[in-house]
């Protein structure tokens, strides 16, 4: 089901190698339609985890 509400996005603080904001996976769940973070503009920033991405899954939600 979060599969309908997130979709995988390059993280763009490594640009998909990996870092401990993705978890080391390049990749995050950002909600759907996924856009970059309006205030960073995708360069990374508290507000978006430094991921880049608007509304990014958080690791510690569910
Ligand atoms: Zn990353
Ligand atoms: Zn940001």
């Amino acid at each position: 089901m979060d599969s309908e509400t997130y979709e995988e996005v390059v993280c763009r603080h490594c640009d998909g190698a990996g870092c401990t904001y993705c978890d080391k996976k390049g990749r995050v769940s950002a909600r759907k339609p996924a856009c970059l973070c309006k205030r960073c503009g995708g360069d990374g920033c508290i507000y978006c985890g430094y991921t880049g991405w608007a509304d990014v899954k958080g690791k510690y939600e569910q």
